[in-house]
């Protein structure tokens, strides 16, 4: 067993967190799918690319042997946050899930959840002019759509887009401003997005309530069952510190700082 915590990243929660246990001398290891060609770093050591599935991660967990793993993936990001549910169960690694929580809706806001991107895109058909900002995987249940839209996301997408496809590269945090200057340039009749949650990527809600525009949102895939799950990183920070004073989950119970 070492002293290392293992933390499932891409995700600003779990920059925020590397950034605090490595303020708090612990030992962390950050790990990226290599998704985004340009990813934001966090600090403390980081690895790139998948482990192979629960197989795969399982027997990273039994070689490596951290002490913890948070799993602070997107909460859209589910086959790695099963896989690490099983990986941790059959290694006894302690393992805990933060995930933000879904954004609520206010006063004037004319939300409707769906289950898929495919029934966003069935939501959608003849609405008008989309933007769309489900991200780049998943893209192409949109691609049958006939009417104007603006797909914008942080890397080009593989998946076939739309006819009226109008591609927007660009990375968060947007503003208020710049969410309204974007939807009146190109006339959105609706806003399509995952229920990500945060605050990096809510203005285009402030937005559309102000344009008084519909919002589609793509509910979350649920948390495996028997995992632990917090929302916050500071939660996440109690956790860790729990297991470093109590010892839990170790052979030694030694502290986990270098
Ligand atoms: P996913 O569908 O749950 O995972 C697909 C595969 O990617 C996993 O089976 C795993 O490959 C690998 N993987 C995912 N996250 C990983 C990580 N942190 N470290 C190492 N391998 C990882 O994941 P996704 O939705 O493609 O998301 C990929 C990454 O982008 C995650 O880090 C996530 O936090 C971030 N992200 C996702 C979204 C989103 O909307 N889904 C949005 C923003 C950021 P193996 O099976 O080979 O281990």
């Amino acid at each position: 067993m070492t002293d290392r915590v293992l933390v499932l990243g891409g995700t600003g929660e779990a920059r925020a967190l590397a950034a605090a246990l490595v303020a708090d001398g612990v030992d962390v290891l950050s790990s990226l799918a290599g998704r985004v060609a340009d990813p934001r770093l966090p600090q403390g050591e980081v690895r790139v690319g998948g482990f192979g599935g629960a197989d795969g991660l399982a027997a990273w967990l039994a070689g490596h042997r951290p002490r913890a793993v948070v799993d602070a993936t997107h909460p859209f990001a589910a086959r790695i946050t099963a896989n690490a549910a099983a990986a941790a169960a059959r290694t006894g690694t302690p393992l805990l899930r933060l995930q933000r929580p879904g954004w609520t809706p206010g006063s004037g806001d004319r939300w409707t959840y769906v289950d898929s991107l495919p029934a966003a895109a069935e939501a959608v058909r003849d609405a008008g002019s989309v933007l769309l900002t489900t991200g780049r995987q998943g893209v192409g249940a949109f691609a049958g759509l006939t009417g104007r839209v603006v797909v914008r996301c942080v890397d080009p997408p593989d998946e076939p887009l739309p006819a009226g496809a109008v591609l927007l590269l660009a990375r968060g945090p947007f503003t208020v401003a710049d969410e309204l200057a974007l939807m009146r340039a190109h006339g959105v009749d609706v806003v399509v997005t995952k229920d990500s949650g945060g605050a990096m990527t809510e203005a285009k809600l402030a937005a559309a309530r102000q344009l008084g525009l519909p919002v589609v949102l793509v509910r979350r895939p649920p948390v495996p069952g028997g995992v632990e799950v917090v929302a916050t990183v500071a939660e996440a920070l109690g956790w860790t510190n729990r297991l470093r004073r109590t010892g839990a989950g170790t052979e030694t119970g030694s502290s986990w700082t270098r």
